[in-house]
């Protein structure tokens, strides 16, 4: 099978394989699950380092962006839509779909968003319900500083919401140092746990401003309040998914248990993006590289498929982009299971073959130069 090199979704170990294969009972007539289900929510919490209620619910990572948009929204809000990517603006579809006004802040693509311009920005215009940001926009592999950005919006009483689908577990984000009111993850990226399950932690403040709607959420699925008081209850607005729940567990203890994850992750994306600029190929971000991802141009004289197809012609998966980026640029997940030097080394040799086979003229051997940062344990 193609070894998955992909930014989500990613390769997934063997322990999670196993976890989701043990016999499950029935979540919900068996009391114990209740207790399984909570568990791995507040280990979820402990790891992203917040006080707030993590809430899984079965469903894609996309299901906990509407999730947030739906619970929130209501007809008429006024909400901010933090964009310098894909995911960011399209954060502005959720918040019509259910009403709100979505406010577009607009920012060019290549850079971080920065906290001064914000910090202007919203001296003059601050009445919003809800703002949404994005940890890391996949498609550009572009980081935003989110726990400079939502201290600003929360002085104005603004709520927080923050897709980092594709950045907890490959940057460090504290939540409650961050101030992030409802915080959405999912179980394919760097949790490197199957596709199929999404989370969101909720602050007290979140959690208030859906219960003191004038109008009923106009969603059942995407409900956040339909999990109030589940465990007390033991009964869930749906049956949960056993076997995707104990994979996620098996993900989570991984993670627990990695006290080189964040520094692996950053030594890892740190030598991919000099070996890429040493060889001459261009980094799509001009600043805010992310660990999870390393997003480069397609080299003039070729095409995204036909290097795409040279390296999956050597057992490997990269991905392309989308949307605007349809095209234009390849991207390299080393996030979770991927973040593994074996595993990058196969990548750099396989693009390096694949660039050359192709008649794009490398600077450098992509395989000895990984090599070299990579066991230089390159700082910064
Ligand atoms: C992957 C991802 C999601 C979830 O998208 P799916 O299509 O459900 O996988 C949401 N936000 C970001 C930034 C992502 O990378």
């Amino acid at each position: 099978m193609t070894r998955i090199m992909t930014p989500g979704p990613t390769q997934v170990p063997e322990p999670v394989r196993i976890a989701r294969s043990l016999p499950c009972g029935n979540p919900d007539l068996d009391e114990t699950f209740a207790d399984e289900y909570r568990d791995t929510c507040r280990l979820i919490s402990r790891l992203l380092d917040t006080e707030n209620e993590t809430l899984i619910l079965s469903g894609e990572g996309i299901l906990g962006l509407e999730a947030a948009c739906a619970s929130l929204t209501e007809p008429g809000d006024r909400v901010l839509v933090l964009d310098n990517g894909i995911y960011g603006k399209g954060f502005a579809d959720f918040v019509s779909m259910y009403g709100g006004v979505p406010v577009l802040y607009t920012r060019d693509m290549r850079h971080a968003l920065k906290a001064d311009e914000l910090a202007d920005y919203l001296e003059k215009d601050h009445n919003f319900k809800y703002a949404t940001l994005v940890h890391c926009d996949t498609p550009s592999g572009m980081l935003n500083p989110v726990e400079e950005l939502c201290p600003l919006l929360k002085k104005y009483g603004i709520l927080t919401v923050v897709d980092s689908v594709s950045g907890m577990f490959g940057n460090r984000l504290s939540v409650d140092d961050a101030q992030i009111d409802l915080l959405c993850g999912g179980s394919q990226k760097a949790v490197s746990a199957p596709p199929g399950l999404t989370f969101v932690t909720l602050s007290d403040a979140a959690k208030k401003a859906m219960h003191e709607r004038k109008t009923p959420i106009a969603s059942f699925y995407a409900n956040l309040c339909t999990f109030d008081g589940y465990y007390e209850k033991k009964w869930f607005p749906y049956t949960m998914p056993g076997s995707d729940i104990k994979g996620l567990r098996a993900a989570m203890d991984l993670i627990a248990a990695d006290p080189e994850l964040y520094d692996r992750h950053h030594r890892i994306a740190e030598a991919t993006r000099r070996t890429l600029t040493d060889a001459g190929l261009t980094l799509y971000p001009l600043d805010g590289y992310s660990d999870t991802v390393t997003v480069f141009e397609v080299p003039e004289g070729t095409t995204d498929t036909a290097i795409l197809a040279g390296i999956r012609e050597q057992g490997l998966m990269l991905a392309g982009s989308f949307d605007v980026l349809a095209g234009k640029v390849i991207r390299i997940g080393h996030m979770g299971a991927n973040a593994n030097d074996a595993d990058m080394e196969d990548v750099m040799a396989a693009l390096d073959h694949t660039l050359r086979a192709l008649g794009v003229p490398l600077k450098k051997d992509l395989l000895a130069t990984y090599k070299d940062y990579a066991n230089a344990n390159c700082e910064k």
